[in-house]
């Protein structure tokens, strides 16, 4: 089963009566023979469900609002297969409240010259159809995707499959709850911002988690779940003789960190929860040599590997943000090959045209990037409230390009920045026993951390591999954000020009911020 197959698209033919009943009926099955053709590509990652054509005002409004009760619905598409004239199209898209893809397409591929006739061009009018529907879009000021491309043309498609992926991620945020357990790391100022608004423009809601609930999940975990999750770590990961030993430090703060791992699993799964958020400074009782302690002995850094892996999303240092946008890259991926994590710019690396960033966290990087099998291993980790031996996954990333981003509160609006980036191999990091990643922003490194810096980006942001940016071009549509992309066209020069006409922009579009 796939993880989109709870979901499905709508496909919506505007038509109109004008050309006779015939002609209706004739672009009906053209339109259930398109969207067959589409499912059966094999292209596109969710369902599309042929609603039948729309020839009248009260149709299309019957549909927009059949879509937004349906809950399987994650969009719609529409496409005019003729002159479907706009104005019966108005307060159906009002009312629309799901992503919308208008598809410029038509049945027939190419005119066929010798036996076209008045009837032919009657089923095959796109091409004006079309623009009359996009102006009604523009009109209105409406978010929307535009494919333009015969119906079987894979790059077509694979323009509609980014879109179907974006639309799946976006029902998951509007259904997406985050914890905090414990508060942002004090005087942070990239990884707050205004949690009312992120669930007017983001949809996702954000909790606030105390950490003695959290612990009350931690002493309902059994001796027997703990060793069966050690002996699982035994199994996927390389593991020295100390870890394996089960006299050693090394094995105990493994089991702990096992613990700590169910018990965070067991709440985000009792709330229904998304993804979360630690702080380092807040794990349970302060009294960790007490009797009576209660708490996580260590960062709980192994544990949010693991789960980042699962789906959950995560962000350090009450970085709900990041948390939010981690478990949205994530779903959007799913079934994708190469990976995804949480990272965070950590050293840089001046080597002229090679000049890099390296990529790490105290510990909290997905296994899923991992270009080996990672290690477990235990160190020492003097940062926190616990400054103890700490259990993590040890691994470098694999090699290849990517895209990062961020989500930062300007304020009056959130702007999503994204930059395309390249893994490149990094040297041995002997003495750094954490998961890291080293890359080139693009175009190069000055330009790609100067516009990134211009622009106010987080030291934290959330990569994938399998992602273009037009996925998050997409998802920006989708909710009416400014996005920024710094990537090989990237000059200082037209990016701070960017930024301050966005800046006009959004200050004279409210609604949108
Ligand atoms: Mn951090």
């Amino acid at each position: 089963m796939s993880a989109f197959d709870n979901f499905e698209i709508w496909w919506v033919t505007g038509a109109q009566l004008l050309y006779g009943g015939d002609a209706v009926v004739a672009v009906d099955g053209h339109s259930k023979e398109m969207v067959d053709g589409l499912n059966r590509s094999g292209n596109i990652p969710v369902k599309i469900v042929y609603k039948g054509t729309a020839n009248s005002s009260r149709e299309v409004e019957a549909i927009m609002k059949a879509a937004n009760n349906e809950e399987k619905c994650i969009g719609i598409i529409t496409w005019m297969h003729t002159f479907s004239p706009a104005k019966m199209w108005i307060h159906g898209l009002q009312s629309l409240r799901k992503p919308l893809l208008h598809f410029h397409t038509q049945y027939n591929a190419e005119i066929p010259w010798d036996t076209m006739d008045m009837d032919f061009m009657n089923l095959n009018q796109s091409a004006h159809g079309d623009r009359e529907f996009g102006h009604i879009c523009a009109r209105m000021r409406l978010h929307r995707k535009v494919v333009v491309g015969h119906w079987k043309d894979v790059e077509a498609q694979k323009h509609i499959a980014v879109w179907a992926r974006v639309a799946a991620a976006w029902a998951d945020a509007q259904d997406m709850l985050i914890l905090r357990f414990g508060d942002q790391m004090n005087n942070v100022a990239v990884t707050d911002g205004d949690k009312v608004s992120a669930e007017q423009v983001m949809g996702y809601h954000v909790d606030y988690t105390p950490v003695s609930e959290l612990m009350e999940y931690f002493k309902k975990v059994s001796d027997s779940e703990v060793d069966a999750l050690v002996s699982e770590y035994h199994k996927l990961y390389e593991c020295g003789a100390d870890i394996l030993d089960k006299n050693s430090v090394a094995y105990k703060k493994v089991w702990n960190a096992a613990k700590a791992e169910l018990a965070l699993r067991a709440i985000l799964k009792a709330k229904g929860a998304k993804g979360f958020t630690t702080n380092f400074d807040d794990l349970g009782t302060d009294d960790i040599k007490s009797d009576k302690f209660v708490g996580f002995d260590q960062i709980p850094g192994l544990a949010s590997q693991r789960l980042m892996a699962e789906g959950y999303g995560f962000g350090a240092e009450g970085d709900w943000k990041s948390a939010a946008l981690y478990r949205t890259v994530w779903f959007m991926t799913q079934g994708m090959p190469t990976g995804c994590s949480f990272l965070e710019d950590y050293t840089l690396n001046f080597d002229g045209a090679r000049s890099s960033i390296l990529q790490a966290h105290m510990l909290e990087i997905c296994p899923l990037i991992a270009a080996n099998k990672p290690r477990l291993e235990v160190h020492f980790l003097g940062i926190g409230i616990r400054k103890e031996q700490t259990a993590r996954l040890v691994f470098t990333s694999k090699v290849g390009k990517g895209v990062t981003a961020t989500v930062v509160d300007m304020g009056n609006r959130f702007r999503l920045i994204v930059n395309d980036v390249e893994c490149i191999k990094p040297k041995p990091l002997p003495k750094l026993p954490v998961a890291s990643a080293l890359w080139i922003p693009a175009p190069d490194f000055k330009t790609g951390a100067g516009a990134w810096i211009l622009a106010g980006g987080t030291h934290h942001s959330c990569f994938s591999y399998d992602i273009t940016p037009e996925f998050w071009q997409d998802y920006a549509e989708i909710a009416g954000m400014e996005m920024v992309h710094i990537n090989e066209k990237t000059t200082i020069e037209d990016f701070k020009k960017e930024l301050r006409m966005n800046e006009v922009y959004y200050l004279l579009n409210k609604s949108l911020c």
